[in-house]
């Protein structure tokens, strides 16, 4: 099932075909946060992933409607419907209502994907908010035979469903060795295999968060709420699905074997994964002591940073592998991450400076014609960057006198320019640096004011240390009539 390959072609292809009958619709479904914890990378990359992807279709003038859910119901500590529910958790844990718990992270999951500059998505359901499609789902599958109810809970029953359908398709995993590998079960468990998942669980006294139904007052199983709620905004069958890699096994392997026993319908067409994230090589985890949040990022408050990254830059950085490769975050990578945005941010100034004459012997069109070529093979940002990396070295050359453009071309080159940098891959000046540079010129003003306050008491020894500590920081300082000038050298 790797339908990931030209997925661009693909549907530009579809789009062209269909674009004089209706409208090009794309329907995109990504499964967002369980709202239990602060944001951080892990959060970041599927976030500024298919950002990308909603940005480009919608800039092929596709009509995209991108549904990321908020979980904030029915996921538990583990994947074999064990344990407490994360949110209710945390909700005992703090003496909080679940849902307080889930507005608090919602929040600030939606502050920090805002910093990215990554745009909201056309619909944001809640898991909570849909119980009773859930419920209906789970009526369709029992209705279907691919479930049963044991003891208040309903679980899928894998094996009487992988008879006619492939369980294991997306992931790869061997239905045999699941339903064969799985541990015996010892007469205690409910489920009949424990390879099958629950689709309603009964609640046990203590559990918070509960609602009513003909099987008993419980809550949906976790995957269940994705199926329900893609079919509620996209329908049966809908183009793209994304999230990380690790929910192609078991929460898009269930998605998948759900919709298509409630429905009779493979529900989706392509199926997107991002690669998972490294720091210093090794998996983000809070007992490695390396588990950084976002917040912590974009303020440099953490012991294994050496210093604050700029969203953008966590942006760029991203942006610069591919998102099917791993991607290992250090502070070297960062740091060199950082100066390549400077490079291509300060090209972008130098070009909407440039001057065009009559005839110019630089050649655009193979230049924008890559720019394009590498976001329709499957959104190939690192390729992208390189070939934006090539168009900044030519325009150096043209600003520096070497060569020459025309101005048609430095019309197209401009314009194309300035949407793939800003309205494709979302990059944004960076504000933050330019704030930083406002204050040091706050406190060399107010240095200099002192100066001439030392100059007026006669107070040399002070007036000529002041000048010669800044100078010898690098700063050039003229006295003027009125007062000073100072320009920080190169
Ligand atoms: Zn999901």
């Amino acid at each position: 099932m790797e339908h990931n390959l030209h997925i661009y072609n693909t549907l530009t292809r579809r789009k062209k075909k269909f674009e004089a009958i209706h409208p090009p619709f794309v329907g995109m479904y990504v499964c967002g946060p369980t709202v239990y914890g602060d944001a951080h990378l892990g959060h970041a990359r599927p976030a500024v992933t298919f950002d990308l992807v909603f940005r480009y279709l919608k800039y092929l003038g596709y009509k995209v409607r991108y549904v990321r859910n908020i979980t904030d119901v029915g996921h538990l500590e583990n994947d074999a419907d064990e344990g407490e529910d994360k949110i209710a958790k945390k909700a005992r844990l703090e003496q909080l209502e679940p849902m307080e718990v889930a507005q608090y992270y919602t929040n600030g999951y939606h502050k920090n994907v805002a910093q990215l500059n990554t745009l909201p998505p056309s619909i944001e359901p809640h898991a909570s908010g849909h119980i009773l499609e859930q419920i209906e789902m789970i009526r369709r599958i029992l209705a279907s035979g691919f479930a049963y109810e044991s003891n208040g809970s309903v679980y899928f029953d894998v094996e009487t469903y992988s008879q006619k359908n492939h369980y294991g398709k997306l992931s790869g995993r061997v239905v045999e060795d699941l339903l064969s590998n799985t541990r015996v079960l010892d007469g205690q468990s409910e489920k009949r295999n424990n390879a099958d998942f629950a689709l309603w669980k009964k609640a046990s006294p203590e559990h918070i968060m509960r609602w009513n139904s003909e099987w008993s007052t419980g809550f949906p199983g976790w995957h269940l709420e994705c199926s329900a709620m893609s079919t509620k905004y996209l329908g049966e069958e809908f183009d793209i699905h994304g999230g990380g890699l690790d929910l192609q096994f078991p929460h898009h392997e269930c998605e998948i074997a759900q919709n298509k026993a409630a429905s009779g319908k493979d529900a989706v067409k392509f199926w997107m994964h991002n690669n998972m994230i490294t720091i210093n090589g090794q998996k983000m985890g809070k007992s490695l002591g390396n588990f950084i949040t976002l917040e912590d990022f974009f303020a440099g408050n953490h012991p294994m940073l050496e210093q604050a990254y700029h969203p953008m830059v966590v942006r760029f950085f991203m942006l610069q592998a591919h998102y099917r490769n791993p991607l290992d975050f250090s502070n070297s990578a960062l740091q060199a991450a950082e100066k390549g945005l400077q490079r291509l941010l300060t090209g972008m100034e130098t070009l909407a400076n440039l001057k065009a004459t009559d005839d110019g012997n630089a050649d655009v069109k193979a230049l924008i014609n890559k720019f394009f070529e590498a976001l329709d093979d499957d959104f190939n940002t690192p390729i992208l960057i390189a070939h934006l990396f090539d168009a900044v070295k030519l325009i150096n050359t043209i600003a520096a006198g070497n060569d020459t453009i025309e101005a048609n071309d430095l019309f197209h080159l401009q314009s194309i320019m300035k949407d793939i940098v800003f309205d494709i891959l979302g990059l944004l000046p960076m504000e933050a640096a330019n704030e930083n540079l406002n204050k040091l010129s706050e406190v060399v003003d107010l240095l200099l004011n002192m100066r001439m306050m030392a100059k007026a008491e006669k107070n040399w020894a002070m007036s000529d240390k002041i000048r010669n500590e800044l100078t010898s920081l690098g700063f050039e300082i003229k006295d003027t009539k009125t007062g000073f000038e100072w320009s920080l050298s190169k």
